[in-house]
């Protein structure tokens, strides 16, 4: 019997690379063969582990290497790599049979090392980073329970579960919104160092599905070299909007937009042209939208106050601060950066963030409004997407197509 929902939940979980983007190579590694000169065999290794306030100094002496080589070692122009050492941190260290300091081993992290060799009568110090492989890897799946859960089960890392709630946070609610029957399909990158996965790298392609599939939703990844510019549909579309919905992360609204109310502080009717969002003193408070901030200053009423001025016609406040960020007057602030923090200066009874959205100077509820979208994909960077975006949407059609296929057998 043909069923129209795609079940996944059953399958092995996908972990078969796609041709495309192609492995990258992050870092360069560096062949320490030729300043190997003679044999290790015969050396004394001696693993030391940094004491608190311990030295570079103080490990060597520690097996009997002179305060010279020390010295020497600390005149080298990258001593540093070696001296910035922390408590915790384990040196190898090899002493050859006539007492010479050879060679110090200092892992830094999984993928970056700090090695000393001895040439000659002279010590230089390398690093070495180990390359790490991206691979691109698909994870589908049909919820039928939660997302998070239908998500786990599809071999998605909890960091790219909370990336793909991200990415479609404008377009769909995660939570409330995707119902049993909804599916996803996400094409990722996943890091390796020496063939061991070590995490999920950004995700590169996605779409859900919602409202028994009659609605999709696609976001393609756009990149300028490292740097992420942002998520788009297939049209070219921003997934974000302009602004934000709240200024607060964890948002308690103490009171709404209201064309009329009581005013607890004047004691008078007034009209309630904001929100307010009831935290402590200190908690962050983020700017809505990209703008440049038009008044940093006092206000009666207001007290602490910032005035946002963004694109066209479009104004947010934001009052009784306790403390502004580190934008100035004049400054131009993106989406999100942290203009101040909550406090309850002016007319407050207590420590809230007053918000305003303002459109050619008229009040409005931003609980409510239909915020624009941000930026579509720049010219610069269009054909490229286009092409990439196409590719990327046939691959996720083509997943569709084999799933159902294999849903059949
Ligand atoms: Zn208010």
């Amino acid at each position: 019997m043909f069923s129209p929902h795609i079940s996944t939940a059953n399958l092995p979980i996908e972990r078969t690379a796609l041709p495309l983007p192609p492995v990258d190579q992050e870092a360069e590694s560096v062949d320490v063969q030729s300043v190997r000169s003679f044999s290790e065999q015969d050396w004394q290794k001696h693993v030391v582990k940094i004491p608190k306030n311990g030295s570079l100094g103080g490990a060597l002496a520690s097996v009997n290497v002179p305060a010279s080589i020390t010295y020497q070692i600390g005149k080298l122009k990258n001593s540093n790599l070696l001296t910035n050492l922390r408590a915790g941190d384990t040196l190898t260290i090899w002493i050859d049979k006539h007492d010479n300091l050879q060679k110090i081993l200092y892992p830094k992290s999984k993928t970056l090392r700090y090695e000393l060799h001895k040439q000659g009568e002279q010590y230089q110090i390398q690093t070495i980073e180990e390359p790490i492989q991206i691979r691109t890897e698909i994870a589908t799946g049909t919820i039928s329970d939660s997302f998070y859960l239908d998500g786990k089960k599809a071999g998605l890392s909890a960091k790219s579960i909370m990336n793909l709630a991200d990415i479609f946070a404008w377009d769909i609610d995660f939570i409330r919104e995707l119902r049993p029957g909804d599916t996803f399909k996400v094409i990722y990158e996943t890091r390796y160092l020496n063939n061991e996965y070590i995490g999920d790298g950004n995700i590169i392609a996605a779409q859900v599905t919602t409202n028994n599939k009659h609605e999709t939703h696609n976001a393609f990844l756009l990149k300028d070299g490292d740097k992420i510019i942002g998520y788009y549909n297939e049209q070219g579309k921003n997934l974000k909007k302009a602004f934000l919905r709240n200024p607060v992360d964890y948002v308690r609204i103490t009171s709404r937009f209201q064309p009329k109310r009581y005013h607890p502080v004047l004691q008078k009717w007034r009209a309630h042209r904001g929100v307010d969002y009831g935290g402590p003193i200190g908690t962050p408070i983020h700017v809505t939208g990209n703008g440049k901030i038009v008044f940093r200053g006092w206000g009666h009423g207001y007290g602490n106050y910032i005035k946002v001025q963004h694109a066209g016609k479009y104004m947010t406040v934001y009052g009784h601060m306790s403390k502004f960020g580190k934008f100035k007057k004049g400054s131009w602030v993106k989406q999100g950066d942290i203009i101040g923090y909550i406090g309850k200066t002016g007319l407050a009874t207590g420590p809230h963030l007053h918000y305003e959205f303002r459109i050619n100077g008229k009040h409005q509820d931003p609980l409510k409004m239909k915020f624009p979208a941000a930026q579509p994909v720049a010219k610069k960077y269009a054909t490229e997407f286009k092409k990439q975006s196409h590719l990327m949407l046939s691959q996720l059609d083509r997943l569709s197509t084999d799933l159902r296929m294999a849903s059949f057998e």
